[in-house]
């Protein structure tokens, strides 16, 4: 049997990283593609040399060519801080909509399976809680954040078209907030950014009163979740995400205390349409992929913790 071959777009990141460190260790061969925008080669350097890996820089805006076969196509290719899609808004746009659209046209012609890296940020600033798949969301069409939310909406719009009208084999996975090893210390997230103010001895910057709410997961369990997904027959949407809750006060709080950190909190403005609650509703994932966190937030966040103090040097 010849190995299987997945394309992995975004796959210098975050999680497009640690997504190809799964699949080359489940025997697939990656490809992985990234313009370098957000992610970075040295996520992925301990992969070059791999027989199974390969590495593309490329831009998906742009028509992608591929050689050979695909099985795969997992498309993760986007600014993905609230940060980074404030800077780059119409890269953000272009990639969930131009980008998408390539990548799928990719898999119609290789007849490949495609899963979409879609986001809780589709249900916007929730008026259900916490969020099951079948909530249409709360979004802002021209708010500052809605370059991503609107994008990511409309990927999946695509991704739905072309299983309906091309019959592609599609998958839709709707991430919760994610951490781990890898994340960009400067992205701007809440835990990159506490986690470097903590081991700096910096004020730790809260946004608003921090009663907003959050529910983090961890990488591996991310990882897995995908996996499985992909490997389903289960086409619409499905939630993966752990639903342990928390303020972001209270998170700072722990990272303070996980740290020992002499860091005090200060609050800053509240960013325009900043979700006030975020928690999944992970029925589906549980049902079809049999699929729950197994990393609690403290184990998460010490694990988390040893790669920031290697970086925070
Ligand atoms: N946040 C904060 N301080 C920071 C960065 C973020 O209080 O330095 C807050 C942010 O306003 C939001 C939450 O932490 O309420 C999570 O933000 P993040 O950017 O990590 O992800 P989001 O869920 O908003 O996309």
């Amino acid at each position: 049997m010849s190995e299987k071959k997945v394309l992995i777009t975004g796959g210098a990141g975050f999680l497009g990283s640690h997504l190809s460190d799964r699949f080359i260790s489940e025997g697939y061969h990656v490809i992985c593609m990234d313009n370098l925008i957000t992610g970075s080669t040295s996520n992925i350097e301990h992969l070059f040399g791999n027989k199974a890996f390969q590495f593309i820089e490329h831009d998906v805006t742009n028509y992608i060519h591929v050689k050979g076969d695909l099985d795969l196509i997992l498309h993760f290719a986007s600014p993905a801080s609230p940060i980074d899609y404030l800077e780059m808004p119409i890269q953000t746009l272009k990639v969930g909509s131009l980008g998408t659209h390539k990548a799928l046209g990719l898999a119609k012609e290789k007849n490949a399976r495609f899963l979409l890296a879609s986001t809780s940020e589709v249900y916007g600033d929730p008026l259900v809680h916490p969020q099951p798949e079948t909530y249409w969301g709360n979004v802002n069409p021209i708010g500052f954040r809605g370059v991503y939310d609107e994008a990511k909406r409309f990927a999946e719009a695509m991704t739905m078209a072309y299983h309906r009208y091309h019959g592609v084999e599609t998958r839709i996975v709707r991430i919760f907030n994610t951490y781990g090893s890898r994340m960009r210390l400067d992205d701007g997230r809440a835990l990159p950014t506490f986690m470097s103010q903590a081991l700096e001895g910096k004020d730790i910057t809260v946004f608003g009163d921090g009663s907003q709410s959050r529910s983090f997961t961890f990488v591996d369990d991310l990882v897995e979740g995908i996996f499985r997904l992909a490997n389903s027959d289960y086409v619409e949407p499905v939630n993966i995400g752990n639903p342990q809750e928390i303020t972001i006060l209270e998170f700072a709080r722990e990272i303070i205390r996980l740290t020992g950190s002499k860091s005090k909190i200060i609050y800053k403005e509240l960013p325009k349409d900043d979700p006030q609650v975020r928690k999944p509703d992970i029925s589906r994932a549980r049902e079809i992929l049999d699929w729950e966190p197994r990393v609690d937030r403290s184990e998460g966040l010490k694990r988390t913790l040893e790669y920031f103090q290697e970086k925070v040097k």
